[in-house]
């Protein structure tokens, strides 16, 4: 979400909080100064507010224009950044189903009290918020923070070498045997957990992976698919233990609710700026961690306050809540932690024990 007062785009802020289209923002913008403009709708005075700001902040420019003083300054264009946002945010992937009735599979390897956060995020229309208010409209709504910006770059950039890339590549080589890809990608979902693979590899050889040490993909003759982007400066010695617990709830989700019984996941990491250099992991589908992401899920959904669930982002060290639109509302909570003076919690103390067990299950499982 786009800051309210965001001074690299301040007209499309404008049009995203106010609702109205970015082309009359800027139309009305253009036309600024005029001192027969209107000036009686909200977003109106906000995109006044907002070119007042861009102007020197020693010009008054509302009392220049009230007093009849002819204004010869201009507006200064970022014209190709604020057309690539305003494409970026018009772009944003339009899932088929309300995301706020389950916890993703690339959500349940992070903070659980952020999930619930997002979960619980106040929208002010439309479908997703109502459909979510019929089941849980005794839960607070938290708006994420006022200085929050969902930057989308690397969103956008995973998507382009996933459509353009990735799948394009897959499908040569596979041709129907890629499944649940691209266009055919496939939502699952099973109580409060859901995952969407990026593809599935049917009627394969049943030692498709012994490059990676894998004699026999099992039965199922398949295996499931997950592409990502990454920034070179990320070390990549093994699989990123988030992604890791996601491909177990794709397995898992794959062999509950269809045909297919995959045993294995292959995540391919691209380097987002050497498209050519291109890292492998194999996971194998452990139904233990598995049937703990289908427990967590539910604890995160049917939590009826943040309190309830653990910062697990402040306490693995505060990397994730760098990236968090809810800070404001979890550093309140936070005073309530247990300090290191007092004694922990004898539930605190068991939901550590937990992490740290699921933890070694997921790094077992990829030795
Ligand atoms: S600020 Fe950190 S601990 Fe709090 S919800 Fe966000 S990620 Fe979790």
């Amino acid at each position: 979400m786009i800051s309210k007062y965001s001074t690299s785009y301040p007209y499309l802020a404008v049009a995203v909080h106010y609702d109205v289209s970015y082309a009359d923002v800027l139309e009305y913008a253009d036309q600024i100064p005029s001192a027969t403009l209107q000036r009686s709708q909200p977003w109106q005075l906000a995109t006044w507010a907002a070119y007042d700001r861009e102007q020197k902040p020693e010009i008054d420019l509302d009392t220049e224009i009230k007093s009849g003083i002819q204004v010869t300054y201009h507006r200064k264009f970022i014209m190709i950044k604020e057309a690539l946002n305003a494409f970026a945010l018009s772009a944003a992937k339009v899932w088929g189903y309300d995301r706020s009735n389950t916890v993703g599979a690339s959500e349940i390897g992070g903070c659980a009290r952020k999930a619930f956060y997002e979960k619980n995020r106040k929208i002010k229309t439309g479908v997703k918020f109502r459909a979510n208010r019929t089941s849980r409209e005794n839960i607070k709504r938290y708006e994420p923070d006022q200085d929050y910006v969902d930057g989308w770059g690397a969103r956008m950039r995973g998507n382009l070498i996933e459509n353009h890339l990735w799948v394009p590549a897959l499908k040569k080589r596979f041709k129907k045997n890629l499944i649940m890809a691209g266009k055919d990608q496939k939502s699952l979902f099973k109580g409060f957990l859901s995952a969407t693979p990026d593809g599935l590899v049917i009627n394969q050889p049943r030692d498709t992976l012994k490059a990676f040490g894998i004699a026999d993909i099992g039965e199922g003759r398949c295996f499931v698919v997950e592409g990502k982007s990454i920034d070179p400066r990320v070390p990549l010695a093994e699989a990123k233990s988030e992604n890791v617990y996601q491909v177990h709830c794709q397995l898992g989700l794959i062999r509950e609710c269809t045909k297919y019984r995959p045993e294995y996941a292959l995540i391919s990491y691209i380097d987002a700026s050497f498209h050519d250099s291109v890292t492998e992991f194999v996971i194998k589908f452990n139904p233990h961690i598995y049937k703990r992401a289908k427990i967590r899920a539910t604890e995160i959904k049917t939590a009826k306050s943040p309190m309830e669930l653990k910062p697990e982002g402040w306490i693995a060290g505060g990397k994730e809540c760098e990236y968090c639109a809810f800070l404001g509302p979890c550093n309140i909570a936070r005073f309530n932690l247990p300090n290191s003076e007092k004694p922990v919690d004898d539930q605190f103390k068991a939901e550590i024990i937990d992490m740290c067990r699921s933890l070694n299950e997921v790094k077992t499982t990829k030795e």
